[in-house]
């Protein structure tokens, strides 16, 4: 349902936790937050309401610079800490949040599952994760591209990756999805007013968009890698 993923100077926790609560008015029943510190990739989660998330973590917890947060809105798999965003692959190397539904999910998790992957959760975004891990080569972006020709349905999905401690991915696919452009950080956000406070400059991908996003810039690729020519940026004058 919501997604806010940042990544700069601040304390990650923060913009994220903001962020999310911003776009509280949209309902959910659960939140998380992965973020990457000193190398370690961790994620907490929480069923109800984003301060039993902020209660889950305890002090000095969600450090670092680097993260994504998800408040959900159950389509598959009933609400529950384990159902709730963001979703790992079996290595703890990858962390993703989904908004959307994976219309061919269960076909790619019988794949996955016969390829030895073991789910934790009922949800269709947990496929996305596993599929990451099966894809990845040690690049992210084209790891992306190949993941987003095997899905189905709507999606927007932003990856963290333990490997790539400066980087975002974010795909859409006819689920909403913008891209926060900061001074030597940036932002990422299922809708406008979670980043407002932080910048009003936004690039607001189509379908069949994926940013890459590092603290220092910014990069929009079609489904083809081929990079998007004269992207505009939005300035949003709105409160
Ligand atoms: N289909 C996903 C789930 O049920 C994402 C729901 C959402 O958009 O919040 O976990």
């Amino acid at each position: 349902c919501g997604i806010v993923g940042y990544v700069g100077p601040r304390a990650v926790r923060s913009v994220i936790v903001d962020g999310l609560r911003k776009l509280e008015y949209r309902g959910y029943d659960s939140a998380g937050i992965a973020t990457l510190d000193s190398g370690v990739l961790r994620t907490v989660k929480s069923v109800g309401r984003l301060s039993n998330l902020e209660e889950k973590l305890a002090d000095g917890e969600a450090g670092g610079h680097i993260g994504i947060g998800h408040t959900r809105w159950a389509t598959h798999g009933r609400p529950s800490d384990e159902n709730a965003h963001p979703h790992q692959d079996c290595s703890g190397r990858f962390a993703i949040v989904h908004n959307g539904i994976i219309e061919n999910y269960l076909s790619l998790r019988e794949e996955l599952l016969a390829r030895g992957h073991q789910f934790k959760s009922e949800t269709d975004t947990e496929v996305v994760a596993h599929l990451i891990e099966e894809l990845y080569k040690g690049d992210l972006f084209q790891t992306m591209l190949d993941v987003a020709k095997r899905l189905r349905g709507a999606y927007a999905l932003v990856v963290l990756a333990k490997d790539h401690p400066d980087t975002l991915v974010a795909v859409r696919r006819s689920s909403p999805i913008i891209v926060g452009l900061g001074d030597g950080e940036n932002f990422v956000a299922s809708d406008i007013p979670a980043i407002l406070s932080y910048t009003r400059d936004v690039y607001v991908l189509e379908d069949g968009e994926l940013a890459v996003v590092r603290a220092d810039g910014v990069s929009i690729h079609t489904f083809d890698g081929e990079p998007v020519a004269g992207k505009k940026v939005l300035h949003v004058t709105w409160d």
